[in-house]
């Protein structure tokens, strides 16, 4: 027993100073970090909206023709204001999906999901606990483009905000079917509104990450529930970094289930 405490204290160290070493290293744009997942965000205090889809008995899409869609989007306001859409990247054979709440301004330039400082450290996380690469799991977001406060200015920086309950809904139907498609074992919501819209908790991520729950919503018929972990997001973990032991116990279950396909 004590020889296992002291690996995992060895392990948690190493973890937390690959995180410290990561965060050295990572370049700072000359701007403040941009807070992509403001826990205070506004959607999280409005009525979450209700699950998008129940069981579609229709064949899961084919996911390029899905990016194409998505692409030529333009079911909500979100739409006109983009530089890109943000489909997802990964692998659609992912064992795992990672949740966000929506691009922001570096995202809306590349057109891919968690890209700067906090995809940076989300991809040292996948490496030091998981020992994966971002090519071996799947990345999205609850919506596919950059919501701003000033839509006329989307160059600028600091123009970020959360999506709306409206915004949600019309993007839902998106993630829903990525989800059938890659058929995974689990999500990891990054965050409280991903969580609160997925898990449809409405509490803060301090309380309900470290748990195991099921998609409420189902996708591959009764009894098949995808599990779903929550945990912080990487770019509250830029803010405070007393929550890299929290995330690293939250990976460390991830990891279990993913070895063994049983929740510990
Ligand atoms: S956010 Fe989603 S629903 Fe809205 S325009 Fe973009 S892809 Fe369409």
């Amino acid at each position: 027993m004590k020889r296992e405490l002291a690996e995992a204290a060895r392990d948690l160290s190493a973890y937390i100073k690959a995180l410290d070493e990561n965060l050295a290293e990572l370049p700072h744009p000359g701007v403040k970090v941009r807070p992509v997942s403001a826990p205070a965000a506004p959607a999280a205090e409005r009525p979450l909206p209700v699950p998008a889809t129940t069981m579609n008995k229709q064949p899961p899409a084919d996911m390029d023709s899905l990016a194409l869609r998505v692409k030529k989007c333009r079911k909500c306001q979100l739409g006109h204001a983009r530089l890109n859409a943000v489909f997802g990247v990964g692998s659609y054979n992912a064992k795992v999906v990672f949740v966000g709440e929506g691009p922001g301004f570096q995202e809306d330039h590349k057109g891919e999901p968690f890209v700067g400082r906090s995809g940076q450290l989300l991809d040292k996380i996948l490496e030091t606990v998981l020992g994966l690469k971002r090519s071996d799991v799947y990345i999205a977001n609850i919506v596919k483009c950059h919501p701003m406060k000033n839509p006329e200015t989307p160059e600028a920086h600091g123009n970020d905000r959360p999506p709306t309950p409206e915004e949600i809904s019309a993007c839902r139907p998106y993630l829903d079917e990525q989800l059938r498609a890659i058929k995974p074992a689990c999500i990891v919501t990054l965050g409280s509104v991903a969580t609160k819209v997925l898990l449809g908790i409405d509490k803060g991520i301090s309380l309900v990450r470290g748990h195991w729950y099921d998609y409420p919503v189902e996708l591959f018929g009764p009894g098949h529930p995808i599990k779903v972990l929550p945990t912080y997001h990487p770019a509250a973990l830029l803010r405070n970094s007393n929550l890299k032991r929290d995330t690293w116990e939250d990976m460390k279950m991830l990891k279990s289930f993913l070895e063994t396909g049983k929740i510990s």
